[in-house]
């Protein structure tokens, strides 16, 4: 990773800000994912590959279901209720009675997952959930009824039996739920749990804005900067070039499994490599402040408006996908996520500001106009003319911003979305 850490801010280097540590909360629940690997007998694995089947079948037709409603002008509220009573007669139709050999839970919390889906989606938070492709993410979720046996490295899941699993640390708190996934013919478990723990206070008192950009992934108003996470750039010709090897081959030959598993493990390496990089960048930032100012910014709509819709394409949606891609491609989000879990583990709190303005108001005099921002990476004040890296003046906005926020509303723990229920597919790894 590359983190530059430069030390002397030239011109703005005392700005002086005073911490209010938050009422400190006696204790937390914290939620913490445990994924390892598990080594089932090869009829485990068949029957594990047909229970994730079955339930991206149900999810499928439960969309199905929904869109066919909505196109016969029905409404259009999503029913978990409904469509979870609807389950047991779809088991009873000949042609899907294989349903039935599946376990029923994860069946209905597929259908839970698809109310998410649909929820985040009226929420604006998530496109409108799509249609599952078989060999994509293959999962599903227990919300009970499986025994862990840490002294014996083995779990136990309802319709499979007892498992051995590569156990590499002990799990705490209690069990809330068990995932169990399939990647490139490998098998883990991810257990979620809850526990309550003393709420740390941070060791240090340190505070900090950060700048997201293009050019920096992440400037901090100290004036250190994390480099662009550029991994998925790196490895995109080959990730095209590879995808195009495997479109030339007949489809289902052995060549284009061989070059389908090469698709794939160019992708795990980009997920690994950007996980990597997020995991140490949040790890710093969170263990080294108690407070963290962070613009809001609606990455979601940003790509949204990019795209349009298939009706109204959006405009300049070439520089703008190429912006997007960029935000996406760093895991701005993903990044923000992990933040606000670190820091309220460490004691710490992140504060989201309004974005508005902080790319152009002068830290000299205060004037705002757009014209300070003359290109991407220089701030020239155009009344004063205090001259810096722009995106060094965005995080210095930002902390000020932030601590503004933290001193109107000081009794309110945490201003971001701290508590967030984190994923398991990061939080294994971060825990
Ligand atoms: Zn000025």
């Amino acid at each position: 990773m590359n983190v530059h850490i430069k030390n002397t801010v030239p011109t703005v280097s005392n700005i002086v800000v005073f911490f209010h540590r938050p009422n400190i909360m006696e204790s937390m629940k914290r939620l913490q994912a445990y994924k390892f690997q598990i080594l089932p007998s090869g009829e485990q694995r068949r029957d594990m590959r047909r229970f994730a089947g079955a339930c991206r079948f149900v999810f499928n037709k439960a969309l199905a279901w929904q869109n066919e409603r909505y196109a016969a002008g029905k409404t259009v509220k999503f029913s978990y209720t409904t469509l979870a009573n609807l389950l047991p007669l779809w088991k009873q139709d000949p042609a899907i009675s294989w349903l039935k050999e599946s376990p029923s839970q994860p069946l209905q919390q597929t259908l839970k997952d698809l109310e998410r889906a649909y929820l985040n989606f009226f929420a604006k938070r998530a496109d409108f959930p799509r249609f599952k492709k078989k060999g994509h993410a293959d999962s599903f979720r227990y919300p009970q009824g499986y025994k862990l046996d840490q002294a014996n490295s083995r779990i136990f899941l309802p319709k499979l039996g007892w498992l051995r699993y590569r156990n590499s640390r002990e799990v705490l708190g209690v069990v809330k739920n068990v995932t169990v996934s399939g990647k490139q013919g490998k098998w883990f478990v991810s257990i979620q749990t809850e526990r309550e723990i003393e709420t740390p206070a941070h060791p240090s008192t340190a505070i900090v804005g950060i700048d997201m950009g293009i050019a920096r992934f992440a400037t901090l108003s100290d004036g250190s900067y994390f480099a662009p996470l550029n991994s998925f750039k790196h490895q995109e010709k080959a990730l095209v070039k590879a995808q195009r090897a495997m479109n030339r081959k007949q489809k289902f030959s052995n060549n284009w499994k061989k070059a389908k598993a090469n698709v794939q493990l160019i992708h795990a390496r980009i997920g690994n490599a950007r996980r990597d990089y997020l995991h140490k960048a949040t790890a710093t930032i969170s263990q080294n402040h108690a407070m963290v100012g962070i613009e809001d910014l609606q990455v979601r709509n940003m790509s949204r408006s990019a795209s349009g819709t298939t009706g109204t394409p959006g405009k300049n949606v070439r520089a703008k996908s190429g912006l997007n891609k960029a935000i996406l491609d760093q895991g701005w989000f993903e990044f923000r996520r992990q933040l606000d879990y670190k820091l309220a583990w460490n004691g710490g709190q992140l504060v989201a500001v309004p974005p508005r303005n902080t790319s152009r108001t002068c830290l000299c005099c205060g004037h705002v106009v757009k014209e300070n921002r003359l290109s991407q990476s220089r701030f020239e004040c155009v009344e004063c003319g205090f001259e810096e890296n722009a995106d060094l003046v965005g995080a210095i906005n930002v902390l000020r911003a932030g601590h503004a926020r933290l001193a109107c509303a000081d009794t309110s723990p945490a201003v971001g979305a701290s508590g967030q229920e984190p994923t398991e597919a990061t939080q294994a790894i971060a825990a």
